[in-house]
């Protein structure tokens, strides 16, 4: 029999194969049925239902760290609220419901007295519905709405993930992630390759083929899905480790090119150290917090940033400030919805809007740094202007932080990155995002994928001018976007004279490999030709060509 093959982009290679579980859907409130035993009883299996979800919710929190596990303990608090099950029991009582709908239309009441007080106390509003809704379907039998729960480790199936979603998931339990939406440098398929997730995305329509249940095919190199005949030793993980750098990075004819890790906390930190990385060149704080309910305390942040600091004592770690907005929306930042979310509200405009929010994590940053010994360096993202890069650098050094830099994300800011780094001590360029402003395509577009493409010499070009800024003003400049992750795409960087890069730590075996046998003229050389192509096809091609074999890397 032949078998079916669905075709998405592949995002995070990696080949997997087991049983598909959907994401849950939201639940409709239960209808308003009538009680059918007595009220105590009813009351009763409601105070079950509750500390059975309180015990689900700790046994998730064990398996996860930092601020996943305080949201997951602090939740779990909240479905033994008495409060909830009085008010439940008073509502089955008075009006004679059953205890699905009281539970609901109690913690709605809560819920929605939470959002009138407002500030904080409206935070907690969400995790008030969210264990109604876990209470219900345990009284109801329905499944839990959000990422599904099993027995066994999964494929997981779902419409699209937020990285909120993606950050929680365990990696021991998920084999594989397929969605329907989503692009190949979004945050959600960032952290499926920093998981070490095989994963495809922008499935379209195709994906609800895929049944909850059956036994999936999933080959994130290809980004195809096998749907039936699916025989899992075709499927089979490489058991290949992840392979590690030899030594520091350096191209064949021995010029230095700082190979640094992109980390989102502790987990992948340590990755990256196995992995050889020499230090790291972005460590995203959004991704610490990305479901605090608060804006974390001074010690809270401390203790995120030692985590990941303390592992590299004298080692360069470059700490972003959050980059909050569009597709990371930090729930204690209270962002508006926006027409248009990439364009708006994110990166410094946040903290320019919340200043208490950039200097509590300046301070606390440069507290960590104090404590662990680590060779810390902060950047801001998202610049457009001299004037944002002036304020960004002022307030970081006044928190006792002089090593500030700028990630160049904005053409305007690569077009201005003579005066950026007159003022910055170094520049990153974060390729994903001047990718997507360059070509004016949303990065989380599946169906732009093709036009969001970091090998378009357009973005070539403004990488070349921004180096050539940095060595005009004696100031480093690096590339920490997904563009440095891909060995050929690395050569065409360090050609153009960039002098660290900072990818996924599993990237940093082939991309060092690469630049080891190849010199910087022909790193040079390889760039002139990739400026002088007309499209990003054409460019990698032609570079690609020019490298030779890369076959034995299985590149
Ligand atoms: C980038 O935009 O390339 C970058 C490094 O930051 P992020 O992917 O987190 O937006
Ligand atoms: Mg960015």
């Amino acid at each position: 029999m032949d078998a079916t093959e669905l075709r998405g982009i592949p995002v995070s290679p990696g080949r997997a194969a087991g049983p598909a579980a959907w994401m849950v859907g939201p639940q409709p409130a239960p209808p308003p049925l009538p009680l059918a035993v007595p009220a105590d009883e009813a009351s009763s299996e409601i105070a079950a239902a509750a500390a059975a979800v309180r015990s689900d919710l700790l046994t998730r929190a064990e398996r996860q760290a930092g601020a996943a596990r305080e949201v997951l303990e602090m939740t779990a608090t909240v479905a033994v609220d008495p409060a909830l099950l009085r008010s439940a029991s008073a509502l089955m009582e008075r009006h004679n419901l059953a205890p699905a709908p009281a539970v609901w239309q109690a913690a709605e009441g809560i819920a929605q007295s939470f959002e009138e007080k407002g500030g904080l106390l409206a935070e907690r509003a969400a995790d008030v519905r969210d264990v109604r809704n876990r209470i219900v379907a345990r009284l109801t039998g329905a499944p839990v709405p959000g990422l599904p729960e099993r027995d066994v480790p999964f494929v997981l199936v779902a419409e699209d993930l937020s990285p909120a979603d993606t950050a929680t998931l365990d990696p021991d339990r998920v084999l594989a992630l397929v969605t329907a939406l989503g692009g190949p440098n979004s945050h959600t398929a960032i952290l499926a390759r920093e998981l070490g997730l095989p994963a495809v995305v922008a499935l379209g329509g195709s994906l609800h083929r895929i049944d909850d249940g059956t036994t999936v095919g999933v080959d994130g190199a290809h980004g195809t899905v096998r749907i039936d005949a699916v025989d899992p030793a075709d499927f089979a993980p490489s058991t290949g480790r992840v392979p590690s750098l030899a030594g520091p990075g350096r191209t064949a004819d021995g010029h230095p090119v700082a190979l640094l890790a992109n980390v989102g906390d502790r987990d992948s930190a340590r990755a990256a150290l196995t992995a050889g990385a020499e230090g790291i060149g972005l460590l995203r704080t959004e991704a610490l917090f990305l479901e605090a309910a608060e804006e974390p305390d001074l010690a809270a942040q401390v203790a995120a940033y030692r985590e990941v600091m303390d592992l590299f004592p004298g080692r360069p770690v470059v700490v972003r400030t959050l980059d909050a907005g569009a597709d990371q929306p930090l729930r204690f930042l209270h962002l508006a919805p926006e027409p248009n979310p990439a364009l708006g509200m994110r990166g410094y405009r946040v903290a320019g809007r919340n200043p208490g929010v950039l200097d509590h994590q300046l301070t606390a940053i440069a507290r960590a740094e104090r404590e662990s010994g680590a060779d810390v360096a902060v950047m801001a993202p998202m610049v457009s202007t001299v004037a944002e890069a002036e304020e960004f650098v002022a307030r970081a050094h006044a928190a006792g932080l002089p090593r500030a830099g700028v990630l160049i994300e904005v053409p305007a800011a690569a077009l201005h990155a003579g005066a950026i780094l007159a003022r910055a001590a170094f520049a990153s360029i974060g390729t994903n995002d001047l990718t997507q402003y360059t070509l004016a395509a949303d990065r989380t577009v599946g169906q732009l994928a093709r036009l969001a493409d970091s090998w378009d010499p357009a973005v070539l070009r403004l990488v070349e001018s921004t180096c050539l800024a940095g060595a005009q003003q004696g100031r480093p400049v690096g590339v920490s976007g997904e563009a440095a992750a891909d060995p050929a795409l690395a050569v065409v960087l360090v050609g153009l004279g960039v002098s660290s890069l900072s990818m996924a730590p599993r990237a940093l075996g082939p991309v060092g490999a690469v630049l080891g046998r190849t010199t910087l003229s022909e790193c040079r050389r390889l760039a002139g030709l990739a400026l002088a192509c007309e499209g990003p096809a054409d460019a990698r091609a032609t570079v690609r060509a020019g490298l030779g074999a890369l076959d034995d890397l299985g590149l």
